[in-house]
């Protein structure tokens, strides 16, 4: 099935927001608290205007109230990010080497022990900045004109995120990405989607980052696998249950809400949920159909194997790599890694290839239906 219904954030909503953060700048003084929140969401808001209009200078602008913003304030998440903002601004959108090289230099100064710096170094070595450019760019006349509906696997964590770590030292980076390699097999052998991955190696991968690769490759469908976990009663908790984004969460998802948004915790705050409302607009209504498409489908692919798979419901809550998507879009927690049960399924290969084929079975059932 094809999304051509459009209730996501269009560059309307974000020249909106553009103005008021404009005007909110204005408004906090420099030194004054809260300051560099508003810096920084205001680049983000020139960057979204920029990515959706042809014109260019949204983005200049963006890149450089990101280093701005870096220059101005103490070391900080918000520092660290906005250099690496930059970055991608300056080498990928903008074509800018000599700019981002001084980004480079300026994170190995200010935060020499950044996670960025490593991410940065993959970059260059697996993917040159110009290919990815071109992998990525597509426009509306290719978009029709492709036979295939695109979907995009989304590992969960990796490098220095492990996730979740469950009995025997199980790792949640670890187990997303064999499994999502397995359904990129399993769906290039069924021929029903093209297929990528945000990410195929152990490499730390900012949240902000999957979701504009799924938005730039136009894609029809965002599943972003994950692992559960219960530390506190580990005994209780077990089974598989799928989510789609909401600015609200129930009772329960706010421990997994919360692990699942770890690495960028110290973003959050009143003005990420402002922003957030913004990101979903239309994301649960259209993702919703999705997410009991793959659970039920999922559930009666088991029944006969591996004494069923045991179901824990189709829930809601404000997952940070969910918001922003312009597709329909799940988060798939597979299976508790802190359940004895679970966990000695997790760590059957065979048990992660039968979960891979039921996985992309749903996701060719969904396409089709
Ligand atoms: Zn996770």
């Amino acid at each position: 099935m094809r999304n051509t219904d459009h209730g996501f954030a269009r560059r309307d909503d974000w020249n909106a927001l553009k103005s008021d953060f404009d005007r909110l700048f204005l408004q906090v003084k420099q030194g004054e608290h809260g300051r560099d929140r508003v810096q920084y969401f205001r680049a983000v808001t020139y960057k979204e205007v920029g990515l959706r209009s042809p014109n260019v200078s949204f983005l200049h602008d963006a890149a450089n109230q990101f280093v701005a913003l870096a220059r101005e304030i103490r070391p900080s998440q918000f520092g660290e990010e906005s250099l690496y903002q930059a970055y991608l601004l300056y080498s990928d959108k903008l074509s800018l080497a000599k700019e981002a090289d001084v980004v480079v230099q300026e994170l190995k100064r200010r935060y020499p022990k950044s996670r960025y710096l490593y991410v940065l170094e993959s970059k260059r070595q697996i993917t040159p900045p110009r290919i990815l450019r071109a992998q990525f760019a597509e426009n509306a006349s290719q978009k029709a004109a492709r036979k295939l509906p695109v979907v995009v696997l989304d590992p969960g964590h990796g490098g220095e995120d492990d996730g979740a770590v469950g009995i025997g030292g199980l790792k949640e980076k670890n187990l997303t990405l064999s499994i999502a390699h397995e359904t990129e097999k399993v769906l290039q052998g069924l021929g029903c989607a093209q297929v990528h991955l945000t990410r195929s190696f152990d490499t730390f991968l900012p949240l902000f980052e999957r979701s504009e690769k799924a938005n730039a490759l136009h894609a029809d469908l965002f599943v972003s696998i994950h692992l559960n976990a219960d530390d506190h009663f580990p005994l209780k908790s077990q089974g598989m249950e799928i989510y789609t984004v909401s600015r609200e969460a129930s009772p329960e998802a706010l421990g997994i809400v919360s692990r699942e948004n770890a690495s960028i915790d110290d973003l959050g705050g009143g003005l990420q949920s402002f922003l957030a409302e913004l990101y979903q607009r239309g994301a649960s209504a259209v993702s919703e159909p999705a997410a009991r498409k793959l659970y039920n489908n999922m559930r009666s692919l088991f029944l006969s194997k591996w004494g069923g798979l045991r179901g824990r419901g189709v829930k809601q809550g404000p997952f940070y790599v969910l918001m922003g998507l312009e597709m329909p879009a799940v988060l798939l927690e597979v299976l508790f890694v802190t359940h004895p049960e679970d966990a000695m399924k997790l760590s059957n290969p065979q048990f992660r290839s039968d979960v891979a084929t039921a996985l992309a079975e749903s996701i060719c059932e969904y396409f089709e239906q």
